[in-house]
């Protein structure tokens, strides 16, 4: 178990909303700030919501929020006690939470040890199994050579069948096959991109669900071996694999059938020895759930769970790297109401080609319920340099219906202007009637994409 000091001062390794998210969550607990910051960021304002920033590199990630060195020296010149990586960049890196442990510093996320298990997603799936969480059919283990005892693994799961990079991420290194002729030669390309991008040619294959949505279980857990889930979220509104409206409950998933699923989430991360906070992903198809793989960090659309939990996820992640024991059991843990993410990107609406310039105004709705987490304002340069995320629009209500309408309502009176943007794209997505009547599966936003003829 690694050493759990206590800070007094963060580091921030991260940008843009989720930089500031951690920003207030350590300032509600009287916690001092460090925002590291790339040369395109310097000046932004919520860079200076922060006690101190330190601008570590020129524009481009690599030499910026991806470059170790330089945020290992900026923690070291700040004196801060602990890094929190918030999502993408290095918040799932192995060698990074490594090397920040071992300059003596508190890695606000899980130990190297469970990124790199999770990160393997052969050996993600066999410690899942091992721990009763129910996975997609199909062998845990490194898809072998030899073309006679692949087609024997093919044929005993049954086609279609998806090929899978251990080491893939991000919707990439992935092979749907739906014949045998087509086995083998699809093995071979995803192979050889799996060596390229990924660094490891390893692949496994699994049983490809046709229709499933997209469930996942957010769980937190400390240092003394407690862990809770708070619910759930259903994250089917993708396109291209990127998540586009996410939403707490999943819709039309009893509590019967799902609680098993999180009471076996908690029972690995146990099993695992996992601290922090992290979320379980599955697919759902007919009435069954499928572990497909776990995020070990903060996600995006946390916020969803945080309203309906009403416990405030970042601040529990920083008690927990601090050594505090959880505070709630999971009889504490009760979900109200229904909460909706708009995810608001810098984008062509139609064509979704990433927009870059000024934000020339910027009226954000408001009301009961209404939420908006975003590091912009009226003046504000999108830079061409990262993640298109500006914003995102999170809305609260008694229900999924009251959710829904509150959000056609905030989406109306959003105005952002100088820059292209999805607004116009939610708000036709908000009118559509099998969304609004829920459980739309994941392929349903790309085909009501190309019935609008912008897929
Ligand atoms: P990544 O780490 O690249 O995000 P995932 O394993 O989470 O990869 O899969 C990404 C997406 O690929 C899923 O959300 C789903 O749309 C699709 N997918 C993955 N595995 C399967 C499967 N067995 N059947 C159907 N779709 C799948």
């Amino acid at each position: 178990m690694p050493s759990h000091q206590r800070f007094d001062k963060v580091l921030i390794a991260n940008r843009g909303e989720v930089a500031l998210r951690v920003v207030r969550a350590c300032c509600e607990m009287g916690l001092k700030t460090v925002v590291v910051c790339s040369e395109a960021d310097r000046d932004s304002a919520y860079v200076k919501s922060a006690d101190q920033s330190i601008c570590i590199g020129p524009s481009s990630a690599s030499k910026s929020y991806l470059n170790q060195n330089a945020i290992l020296l900026a923690a070291r010149l700040s004196g801060a006690g602990a890094v929190h990586p918030g999502y993408g960049f290095l918040s799932e890196n192995t060698s990074f939470s490594a090397a920040v442990e071992k300059a003596g510093l508190t890695f606000i996320g899980p130990d190297a040890s469970a990124i790199a298990t999770m990160g393997d997603k052969i050996a993600a799936k066999s410690a899942m199994i091992a721990a009763g969480v129910p996975c997609v059919p199909g062998p845990d283990t490194e898809l072998p050579s030899e073309p006679e005892a692949i087609r024997a693994i093919a044929a005993g799961i049954g086609y279609p069948v998806i090929v899978k990079a251990a080491g893939g991420g991000g919707g990439r290194g992935m092979r749907v096959v739906s014949a045998e002729a087509e086995l083998q030669e699809a093995v071979a390309l995803t192979r050889e991109e799996a060596r390229k991008a990924f660094g490891t040619p390893a692949l496994y294959m699994e049983k490809f669900l046709q229709h499933p949505r997209h469930i996942e279980i957010q769980v937190l857990c400390d240092t003394h071996g407690n862990a809770v889930w708070l619910g759930h979220r259903d994250c089917s509104m993708q396109r291209r694999h990127q998540k586009v409206v996410e939403e707490a409950p999943a819709p039309g998933i009893s509590e019967t059938l799902i609680g098993p699923v999180g009471e076996a989430c908690v029972k690995a991360c146990q099993q695992i020895g996992y601290r922090g906070v992290g979320t379980f992903e599955f697919l759902y198809e007919d009435g069954a759930f499928y572990f497909i793989e776990m995020n070990t960090r903060l996600q995006v659309e946390h916020p969803v769970t945080e309203e309906t939990s009403g416990v405030d996820i970042v601040q529990q992640q920083l008690r927990v790297a601090q050594g505090e024991a959880l505070s709630m059991a999971q009889v504490d843990v009760t979900c109200a109401g229904h909460a909706i993410e708009c995810r608001i990107n810098a984008e062509d609406p139609m064509t979704f080609m990433p927009s870059a310039g000024v934000i020339t105004a910027l009226e954000l709705p408001k009301g009961e319920g209404v939420r908006v987490d975003t590091h912009v304002e009226a003046g504000y340069k999108v830079s061409p340099y990262y993640d298109s995320l500006i914003a995102k629009l999170i809305v609260h209500g008694q229900d999924r219906a009251d959710a829904m309408q509150r959000t056609r309502s905030a989406l109306a009176s959003f105005k952002l202007e100088g820059i292209a943007t999805n607004l116009p794209l939610l708000r036709e997505l908000f009118e559509d009637a099998a969304f609004a009547e829920g459980e739309t599966d994941i392929h349903y936003l790309e085909k009501w994409l190309k019935t609008r003829g912008a897929a």
